[in-house]
């Protein structure tokens, strides 16, 4: 008998993953006998049952710093149940080190985009044909790994960005890929540099049924770069973006659009004072996330940001001019960063705050996939953590710099480099 029930490990992070996925399976005709389960707190007992009727696939999509989390899940199963439940694993920690989650006990791990390989497998799950045939989908230790650059990408208006039969929803991802290669970010090793976009007509399709089906009254907007819409991801396409937000905001029933705003990004550059007249006119947000990540050239230059500082300072006026408050984006402790260059970024967030600003602080963390994977972790140096703590009780900054500090280190030190020497 082949897969009776498949069972997300949901966690609030990857819930927007599990939209998409629950989204994908719903639309798939072949998988309709399947069971399909997202609890939010999933039990032995829970899973026990399910598998006292039939076959289970625990699923999991996990980020690098999750991996404790999961892997301890994943030991519980294995002592609780032994081989009697198959566990799959995707997402981006998965898509980077396969050949972990395998060592740990996953029975499949997908590399890559997840809609058409996740759906493929439970197919053939269902079907008891062997997973192993199906690219993308490891199941076994093997010498080399692919990488998700290997796979075709996906065309995300074949599938829906959210699962309104079984009314697990979020943001709208309307657009995949960068071609930037900032060296502290593993998105283009996961989504590669080629941006794609989900279609008009597919985004407002796929809104007036959820404001129809689930009383849709708002909807964000996902994107690495928001204002890159409707073109190849390095200059703004205005016409495109006025398109996307006009057709959007003309549904009716839909009453608010978030867009250039969490979970969204902006790139300075991009900021300019038409395309933010134009966001302005339609958009309910009334922040502006974009980032800046240091105060010194030199170190934007060498983790290859393709901006300068004052590019950064100039988008914040812009935005303020326009009638948005910026949220800015800073990074503390890059690779190589001498405390003066920490200082700057330092110097730079109170000239934003100043200005008008608020700014959102985190740690340099050695993510694996971006280009300085094996770097050290990022510390941040008594002053900085002091002046960041100060404007947090005033309310000015937000941030888990104290967090990151840690998950950094745990990061580095699960890739054997000797933090003790930093
Ligand atoms: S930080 Fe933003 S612009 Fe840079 S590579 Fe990542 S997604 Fe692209």
């Amino acid at each position: 008998m082949g897969l009776d029930t498949l069972i997300f490990q949901t966690h609030p992070s990857s819930r927007y993953s599990l939209a998409a996925l629950m989204g994908a399976i719903e639309s798939d005709p072949r998988l309709s006998d399947i069971t399909v389960k997202a609890p939010l707190h999933s039990s032995m007992k829970g899973i026990e049952e399910h598998a006292s009727r039939g076959e289970v696939l625990i699923a999991h999509s996990l980020m690098s710093t999750q991996t404790d989390r999961v892997y301890n899940n994943v030991r519980r199963i294995r002592e609780r149940f032994g081989d009697k439940i198959h566990i799959v694993g995707g997402g981006p920690h998965a898509s980077i080190r396969p050949g972990e989650l395998i060592e740990v006990g996953f029975d499949f791990v997908i590399v890559g985009e997840g809609e058409k390989k996740f759906t493929d497998l439970l197919y053939y799950l269902q079907r008891e044909k062997d997973p192993s045939e199906l690219d993308g989908v490891i199941t076994e230790p093997q010498k080399n790994y692919p990488h998700p650059k290997d796979f075709k990408p996906i065309d995300l208006d074949t599938y829906p960005p959210f699962a309104l039969k079984s009314n697990i929803v979020g943001p709208i991802e309307v657009t995949r890929g960068c071609p930037f290669h900032c060296k502290f970010c593993s998105t283009p090793f996961l989504t590669g540099g080629v941006v794609r976009h989900r279609s008009i007509s597919n985004i407002v399709e796929w809104l007036k049924q959820a404001v129809e089906k689930s009383g849709f009254e708002r909807t964000w907007f996902m994107s690495p770069n928001a204002l890159c819409y409707g073109g190849r991801g390095r200059r703004l396409e205005l016409e495109k973006l006025e398109e996307l937000l006009r057709r959007t905001s003309s549904i009716e029933g839909l009453n608010d659009i978030y867009f250039g705003s969490f979970p969204s990004e902006v790139r300075p550059e991009f900021v300019t004072k038409a395309a933010l007249e134009v966001l302005r006119q339609y958009v309910a947000n009334s922040s502006l996330q974009i980032g800046i990540q240091s105060g010194s050239n030199r170190i934007l230059q060498e983790v290859n940001r393709h901006h300068t500082v004052e590019e950064g300072i100039s988008a914040a006026e812009t935005a303020l001019d326009c009638g948005f408050t910026p949220n800015i984006d800073m990074i503390f402790g890059f690779p190589n960063e001498a405390s003066q260059e920490q200082e700057m970024s330092v110097d730079l967030c109170y000239d934003l705050i100043e200005m008008g600003a608020s700014v959102h602080a985190h740690v340099f963390m050695p993510l694996p996939g971006s280009a300085y994977e094996y770097m050290l972790p990022g510390k941040l140096t008594d002053a900085t953590r002091k002046h960041l703590g100060d404007l947090a009780r005033r309310g000015l900054v937000t941030g888990s710099w104290g967090n990151q500090e840690e998950i950094a280190k745990r990061l580095a030190s699960q890739f054997r480099i000797d933090i003790a020497k930093s």
